[in-house]
Order: C-alpha cells, then sequence, then structure tokens
C-alpha cells in the first residue's frame, strides 16, 4: 500500500501544481496575444466528413482579427458555423486540401484563389489535434494582380512584336517589287538616250538644237545616276529590314558554349582580313555561357568586324578580347584601338540606321542593332565605352553556366 504523503510534500506538490498553472496562464496570454495581434491571418478549424469519411465541409472554431480584416468575415458570425454555410460556393480544393491536413496530419503550403472572398492567399496549413487544421495565411491578391498585370503586358508585348515584325517583312518584301521596276526601266531610259543620241549625231547639223546635246549628254544622264543610286540605296535598306525583321523568328537552341571555341571559329572566318590589314590579335581565357551558338557567333563576328572596319590608320590595329563572371552573367569584352567616337553618340550607335561618318565607311547601319536584338532575345545585353580616337571596349554579359 502506498504510503500517505506527508504534509511537507502536499505542500511542495501544490507549489508546484500552483508554478505549472501560472506558467500555463502565462503560455496562453502570450498566445492569446499572439493570435490577436499577428499579422497573418490564423484560423482553427475542425474537419467534417461524410458517412465514408470523406471530408465534405468543415467548421470554423477560432479565428483572428488578421483573418477578420483579409478576409471580411467578423468571428461573432462564422465562430461555430461551417464554411458552407458561411461560403456555400467555396471551390472544392480548399475542402480536399484541408481534408487532408486535418486527417493525414501533412502540412500543406499553397497559393491559391478564392473567387467568393475574391482574393488570393498563401496558406499554410497543419494539424494541431486529430481532425483539426489551423491555418496561418496572407493576403496576395495585390502581388498576384501585378504579376498577372506583368504577364499580360508582356504578352501585349510580344503580340504587337510580332506584328510589326510581320509588317515590316510585308512592307520590305513588296516594296522591292516596284524598286525592281524603276532600276529596270532607269537602264532600259539610259539605253533609250544611247539610242536617241545616235539618231541625232547622224542628223545635219543645222537640225540639232544646241541644248538638246546638253539635255542628252549631261541632264540626263546625271538624273539616271542618282534615280540608279537610291534605288541601290533603297534595296540595301530593304534587305536590311527583311534581315531584322526575320531574327524574331529564328529559332533558338539554348545550351552550355564553350566561349574560347566559339571565338576561335568567329577568328578563323575574318583570319584573311586580320592578316591583311595587319592586325595583332590578342585573346583571353574566356569563361562558358547558357546560349544559342548560330545567335552569339553573328554578335561576336559583326563586332569583330566593327573593330577591324573602323580601325585608325595611323597605328597599328589590335584588337583584345577577354570576359569574366560577375554574378550571374558572364560578361565578354572586346576591345579595339581604332576611331572610337564622342560620348553622346554611345548609345545611338545601336539605333537602326544610325551610321556615325557614312561618307568615309562601307556599311548599312544595322550590324549593332541587330547585335542588340539578338541579345535581347537571348536574354544578355551589350554596352560600350568609348572616347574619340581612343577606341571602343563593347561588352557583352550573358547568362552563365549554373553549377
Ligand atoms: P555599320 O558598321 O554598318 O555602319 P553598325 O550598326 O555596325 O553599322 O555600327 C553603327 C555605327 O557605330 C557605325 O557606323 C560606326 O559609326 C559606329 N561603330 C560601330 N563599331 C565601332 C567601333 N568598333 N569603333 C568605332 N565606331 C564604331
Amino acid at each position: 500500500m502506498a504510503e500517505k504523503p506527508t504534509y511537507k510534500e502536499l505542500e511542495k506538490r501544490l507549489r508546484q501544481f500552483k508554478q505549472a498553472e501560472s506558467e500555463r496562464r502565462r503560455i496562453e496570454k502570450d498566445y492569446q496575444t499572439l493570435f490577436r495581434e499577428m499579422l497573418d491571418g490564423f484560423a482553427l478549424h475542425e474537419i467534417i466528413c461524410d458517412e465514408m469519411g470523406k471530408p465534405v465541409d468543415y467548421r470554423f472554431l477560432a479565428v483572428n482579427p488578421s483573418f477578420e480584416r483579409m478576409t471580411g468575415l467578423k468571428s461573432q458570425d462564422i465562430e461555430g458555423m461551417t464554411v458552407l454555410q458561411v461560403l456555400p460556393g467555396i471551390e472544392p480544393h480548399w475542402i480536399e486540401t484541408y481534408g487532408r491536413v486535418a486527417l493525414t496530419g501533412e502540412p500543406a503550403f499553397f497559393e491559391n484563389y478564392s473567387s467568393e472572398l475574391g482574393k488570393h492567399f498563401k496558406v499554410t496549413a497543419f494539424q494541431p489535434a486529430p481532425q483539426q487544421f489551423a491555418c496561418i495565411f496572407i493576403d496576395i491578391t495585390d502581388r498576384k494582380r501585378a504579376e498577372e498585370e506583368r504577364i499580360r503586358l508582356n504578352a501585349d508585348l510580344a503580340a504587337k512584336n510580332t506584328e510589326l515584325e510581320q509588317m515590316v517583312y510585308v512592307a520590305s518584301h513588296d516594296l522591292r517589287s516596284p524598286l525592281v521596276n524603276i532600276d529596270g526601266y532607269s537602264k532600259e531610259l539610259a539605253f533609250a538616250i544611247n539610242d536617241l543620241r545616235s539618231a541625232l549625231a547622224d542628223l545635219p547639223a543645222a537640225d540639232k538644237a544646241p541644248e538638246l546635246s546638253s539635255i542628252l549628254d549631261r541632264e540626263i544622264p546625271e538624273a539616271l545616276k542618282f534615280i540608279r543610286a537610291s534605288t541601290s540605296k533603297m534595296d540595301t535598306l530593304l534587305t536590311g529590314l527583311l534581315r531584322l525583321s526575320r531574327l524574331g523568328r529564328a529559332a533558338l537552341k539554348i545550351e552550355p558554349l564553350d566561349m574560347n571555341k566559339l571565338i576561335a571559329i568567329v577568328i578563323e572566318s575574318t583570319e584573311f582580313q586580320i592578316k591583311e590589314a595587319g592586325f595583332e590579335l590578342d585573346v583571353g581565357e574566356l569563361p562558358p555561357c547558357r546560349s544559342d551558338a548560330v545567335q552569339v557567333n553573328q554578335v561576336f563576328s559583326n563586332l569583330l568586324d566593327n573593330s577591324l572596319k573602323y580601325a585608325e590608320p595611323k597605328r597599328p590595329g589590335l584588337i583584345r578580347i577577354s570576359g569574366n563572371v560577375e554574378g550571374d552573367r558572364a560578361v565578354y569584352c572586346i576591345e579595339d584601338n581604332g576611331i572610337g567616337m564622342a560620348s553622346d553618340h554611345r548609345e545611338k550607335i545601336f539605333e537602326i540606321f544610325h551610321r556615325l561618318q557614312p561618307s568615309l565607311y562601307k556599311g548599312e547601319g544595322l550590324g549593332l542593332t541587330i547585335v542588340k536584338r539578338i541579345l535581347g532575345r537571348l536574354e544578355g545585353n551589350i554596352r560600350v565605352e568609348s572616347e574619340l580616337g581612343g577606341g571602343s571596349r563593347f561588352y557583352v554579359a550573358l547568362p552563365i553556366v549554373e553549377k
């Protein structure tokens, strides 16, 4: 038989009991303060199942003020009620997900939309006791709306871009045939003038009007020369526009690229020009990147061509290619000691048909526009540092190969 506790022991146990009770009250008070003051919505529920044990509804046991603020539902109106009584149109996924948590004890983390409340929520649900579930949630409606708006604007932009590309394509394509006609008929006209000139040559001098020879020998041929020069220029522009409009349609194959190999291939195809122009070429060790080989080849071919083209004749040409990793980007620099450019031109050179010295150098003013366009598609970018007479450095950034 167990011995009766002494008075002292009873007193000790009572003290311990009182201490535990006061500790419990303190914890409960803390919990209630947290429940009341927390910014996240909090709600405790019990799950209601049908006779097969399938969750079909749930009852609100307690909700905090943040819950009331976020849902617009008041605790006195809903505590003790079931969700189907409060929100009859609630989507089945809420009851299914919460049912799983309350019955299995597996917590759930998810984002979902409630059409009844017209809001998006980010929810953490867990099982505090069998058949019960508690959720902590925040209202993410503003974030979701901003995200949806961003997606919509991006889709809009992509559609407008495609439309614009299509327009440029059709316009440049369709403008070519009248251009071919103008060019063809101006050639015919040149032949006709020659015939006219020969016919006139056979006439006796007295029958020739003196101003006729100036018209036939100078004015018409000169006008024809300008027409032919303009058609040829227009042809170049149309070809350029056509090339640009096709860029957006080229399929991309994104993969890890060994840039040492890729640049070696680019250099190989320009080797003759480099040797002929007596350029020194210095290529450093280049980090790999994740991109499309054909497009990246085009980028560096254009940049290398420009470095060769815009050389300063007074000094031996030098081109340096280097690269390193900066955060999540591989940044490559192609540097020349060529003619460079004044600071106010640095951004404009990427604009379509923008050329700084059109009379001195051949070109279409499209190379850098194409480069920028390609890099945009590859999630890369380009910037230039340059001084007039002091060479240029073009920096190309592309995504790195993730480890
Ligand atoms: P293009 O070379 O056909 O004119 P780009 O679009 O490639 O067209 O270049 C636009 C302009 O930028 C060039 O006309 C030139 O004035 C300037 N430019 C480009 N690359 C260089 C460079 N490496 N050094 C100096 N100027 C350059």
